[in-house]
C-alpha cells in the first residue's frame, strides 16, 4: 500500500510526504506506538516511496516522489518482499543478536543493489541490547546518503537512549473506533452489528479487528455471561467447580483472552450501572447485560474486576489456573455473604 492509502496517523503521513518531496528525509527514524496500529505498514510504504521508479520532476539530491505508485516493478517487489535493498530484521529468539546487528552495519555501507536507497526496518528495536546496539550506533549516526534505517518499537521507553537519541521519533496512535468501523464496512461484507462489534474489540488496530474470529468470541462471551450470572445469583457450587475446571484447562494464551473478554463484559455492566451506555462494547447483547446489571452491585463488579486483574498478574508465574479460579469464585461468594 502507498502512504496515502494507509488508514489513520495522518500527521505522520503528511510529515513523511513533506520530507520526501523536500529532500529532507532523516536517515534514521524511530516509529513508536502500540502493536497493530500500522508502524510496519508505514515503514514498508516509505521504503517503496524512496525506491519507486516513477519520475520525480525537477528532482534535486535526496528528493523522492512524495508517495509510491504501487505499480512499478520496484513497488511490486517490495510488496512481495523480494526487493534486494529492503531488509526487515526481527529478533532471533529473545534479542536481536550481535551478528544480525553487525550484518546491518556492514550492508548499510554498501551501495543499493537495485533501487535508490537501502532500507533497514528493525522490528522490536527495544530488543537491541548492549553489544548488538553498539554495533549499529555509528551506522545510525552517519549512514551513507543511500541508506535509511527505521527502528520500530511498541515500547519506546525500553529502547536504549543511545539508539533513541540518534533517530527522529514518530509516534503512532491507535485509530479511532469510527475509522476502523468505516474501514471494515467498506472492505468486508458483514452484518452492521458484527462490524460494529469488531471495531469496538479492535483496540484501535485494524490488524487486530481483522484477526478476531467473532464466532469464537461470541461462544466465550456466552460462557462468561453465564458464569457471571451464576456468581451473581444462584452461586451454585457445582456449576462454579465445573466452570473452574473448564476454563482452568485452557492454554495460557487462550486463558488470557478469556480474562480480557470477561473484563470487557464487567466494564459494560459497570457502564450500565453508571448509566453511561455510549462506550459499551458488547452492544449486541445489551438486554442480557442489563439483566445482569440489575442483579449485581457496583461493589461486586469492582471486586470481580479487581480479582481478574490480580489473576492476570499472577499468570506471569506459572500458577494453577483452576485453583486460582476456584479461590476467586470463593472470594466473590464470601463477599456477597458479608454484604
Ligand atoms: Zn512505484
Amino acid at each position: 500500500m502507498s502512504l496515502s492509502s494507509l488508514i489513520g496517523n495522518e500527521q505522520n503521513k503528511e510529515l513523511l510526504k513533506r520530507s520526501l518531496r523536500s529532500g529532507r528525509l532523516p536517515h534514521a527514524l524511530l516509529f513508536a506506538g502500540p502493536e497493530g496500529v500500522g508502524k510496519r505498514q508505514f515503514a514498508l510504504s516509505l521504503a517503496k516511496a524512496v525506491n519507486c521508479q516513477q519520475a520525480v520532476s525537477g528532482a534535486g539530491a535526496g528528493v523522492y516522489p512524495e508517495d509510491s505508485c504501487d505499480r512499478c516493478g520496484s513497488c511490486f517487489r517490495i510488496a512481495n518482499k523480494e526487493h534486494l535493498d529492503v531488509v526487515e530484521i526481527k529478533p532471533d529468539g529473545a534479542y536481536i543478536r550481535i551478528d544480525q546487528a553487525r550484518e546491518v552495519a556492514r550492508q548499510a555501507m554498501l551501495r543499493p543493489m537495485e533501487g535508490r536507497k537501502r532500507v533497514f526496518c528493525i522490528d522490536e528495536a527495544e530488543k537491541l541490547r548492549d553489544e548488538a546496539a553498539n554495533a549499529i550506533l555509528k551506522t545510525l549516526e552517519e549512514p551513507p546518503e543511500t541508506t535509511l534505517i527505521i527502528l520500530i518499537t511498541a515500547t519506546p521507553n525500553s529502547l536504549l537512549p543511545t539508539l533513541r537519541s540518534r533517530c527522529q521519533l514518530l509516534n503512532f496512535a491507535p485509530l479511532p473506533i469510527e475509522e476502523i468501523e468505516s474501514y471494515l464496512a467498506a472492505n468486508y461484507k458483514r452484518p452492521a452489528a458484527d462490524t460494529r462489534l469488531l471495531a469496538r474489540l479492535s483496540n484501535g488496530s485494524i490488524g487486530r479487528a481483522i484477526s478476531i474470529d467473532l464466532s469464537v468470541y461470541r461462544n466465550a462471551r456466552k460462557e462468561l455471561l453465564e458464569l457471571t450470572d451464576v456468581l451473581a445469583r444462584s452461586r451454585d457450587p457445582l456449576r462454579l467447580i465445573k466452570a473452574a475446571e473448564h476454563f482452568g484447562k485452557k492454554e495460557r494464551e487462550e486463558f488470557i483472552d478469556i480474562l480480557d473478554i470477561w473484563s470487557r463484559i464487567l466494564r459494560d455492566i459497570f457502564s450500565i450501572l453508571l448509566d453511561q451506555k455510549e462506550g459499551i462494547v458488547n452492544e449486541d447483547v445489551i438486554t442480557r447485560l442489563e439483566q445482569l446489571a440489575a442483579a449485581v452491585s457496583i461493589r461486586l463488579i469492582s471486586e470481580l474486576a479487581e480479582s481478574i486483574e490480580e489473576l492476570r498478574r499472577n499468570l506471569r508465574v506459572n500458577i494453577n489456573k483452576q485453583i486460582a479460579l476456584e479461590s476467586l469464585f470463593l472470594r466473590i461468594i464470601d463477599l456477597q455473604a458479608t454484604s
